[in-house]
């Protein structure tokens, strides 16, 4: 086993990386679980239950990852847990249609006025790739604006300056990436509608779509700017170009309808993952039935999946959004509130300067003392300060993203317990933060 970096280390968790580093790059199958930005050994979970998580040496964390969004009922949730065990037991997989993909996708065109019709996926990836291909068969254009920061998962072209684990590991460009993928894309900076215009008259009559977070999660969070979302669309509709919501992270999260339920900003293409999935890998992209009639077998833009509307992600995913309704939204964003009031009244006491931002029940914390509109202001965080906040809480039982640039995420299942817990883990954090050198 390897010589442990942190006293309080977990010498299970280690002895499951080593072996793991072994069979997998980097030991993880998805980079940023690697804890590269903040160093030590990830921590391999065994269980989850309500807002707690277990790692393989037995220590328990309220979660505030909530497996970067999905589980906003808690894990566990005994009322999913029985949708998928009904579902297993007829079976896992047919390769046919099934009611519960019907359902599911009625369940979310009944809930977001613009989405309707719906194609499902099995990943937030999957959706926004099939989601910019359907925006260019539309179009008959080949361009693609994206914002610096903002994270529509691994596809080629929207790779350049990407939020997550590509603004984690501050990776200038990813190799395997032909000039020609990502020569179709423009990157602007978010939050400025003048870039927008500007890149629509040097390329008049190229740009098939913008895609944007609705307001993204994955530069940490960074909100819309009053206006920005509206503005992009209405530069769309007068060029002819696409508008591309993705609220993979933000759908059925920040409110019953998602962002859309917030800014009524009405896209042409929306992306789904996540939340939607109720913990299985299940996603989806949808819109105006007039763009949607172009996707095979309807029209000419090929899309498909063995795996699409799997019965038993369909069957977690709707038993998941049957449960989210009002009163759960109440929760969420109450307990959300209530731990954003003690993150920043912890650092205020300590004196450490700090940005709280929020989308909905969404957010995040950076070391600065500016306001932060995009990917240069994130940038310039006093990252080092989270490294040390983050193993105080963690050794303290709180396991928070391991990023300085990811949303936060709480359930209805955090409780006054839960609550308490990072109450009791956040002075220590505080000052770990405060006296933290670069
Ligand atoms: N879009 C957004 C806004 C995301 O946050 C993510 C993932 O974090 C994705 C797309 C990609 O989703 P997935 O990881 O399911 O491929």
């Amino acid at each position: 086993m390897s010589e442990l970096a942190y006293p309080y280390e977990a010498p299970a968790s280690q002895a499951l990386f080593d072996r793991a580093a072994a069979v997998t790059p980097g030991g993880v199958n998805s980079p940023v679980r690697a804890f590269r930005a903040v160093g030590g050994t990830p921590r391999f979970m065994v269980s989850g239950t309500g807002p707690y998580l277990t790692d393989a040496d037995g220590r328990e964390y309220v979660d505030l990852v909530c497996s970067w969004g999905p589980m906003i009922l808690g894990h566990s949730h005994p009322e999913v847990i029985a949708a998928v065990q009904d579902a297993v037991s007829r079976g896992t997989s047919f390769g046919t249609p099934g009611e519960g993909e019907v359902a599911l996708a009625e369940e979310m065109t009944a809930r977001v006025a613009p989405l309707e019709q719906v194609r499902l996926v099995s990943s937030g990836t999957e959706a926004t790739m099939s989601a910019i291909r359907l925006a260019r068969g539309f179009t008959q254009r080949t361009k693609v604006i994206k914002f610096a920061g903002c994270y529509h998962g691994h596809v080629d072209s929207l790779l350049a300056a990407a939020g997550s684990g590509v603004a984690t590991f501050a990776l200038p460009d990813t190799p395997g990436v032909t000039g020609a993928q990502a020569g179709d894309t423009i990157v602007l900076p978010y939050n400025d509608l003048d870039a927008v215009r500007e890149a629509f008259r040097a390329h008049s009559g190229e740009i098939a779509c913008v895609i944007t977070e609705a307001s993204p999660g994955n530069m940490g969070v960074v909100p819309p700017a009053e206006g920005f979302n509206q503005g992009l669309k209405d530069i769309c509709s007068e060029n002819g170009a696409l508008y591309i919501s993705d609220e993979v992270m933000t759908g059925f999260r920040t409110s019953r309808a998602g962002w859309f339920g917030i800014d009524g900003v009405v896209p042409d293409l929306m992306t789904f993952g996540k939340v939607m999935g109720g913990g299985f890998p299940a996603a989806a992209f949808g819109g105006r039935a007039d763009v949607m009639a172009h996707l095979a077998p309807a029209g000419p833009v090929y899309q498909a999946g063995t795996l699409s509307g799997n019965p038993v992600a369909t069957a977690a995913g709707l038993a998941q959004l049957r449960l989210l309704d009002d009163a759960a939204y109440a929760k969420v964003d109450a307990v959300s509130k209530e731990i954003q009031g003690l993150v920043t009244g912890a650092l205020t006491k300590e004196g450490v300067a700090h940005r709280l931002q929020t989308a909905s029940n969404m957010f995040s914390v950076f070391f600065t003392d500016r306001p932060v509109r995009n990917y240069e202001d994130a940038k310039t965080q006093e990252s080092f300060r989270f490294t040390a906040f983050f193993h105080s809480l963690l050794a303290d039982g709180v396991y928070l993203p391991p990023s300085s640039f990811e949303s936060w995420f709480v359930s209805t299942a955090h409780d006054e317990r839960a609550v308490q817990k990072i109450a009791d883990a956040l002075p220590a954090a505080a000052r770990a933060a405060a006296e933290a050198t670069a």
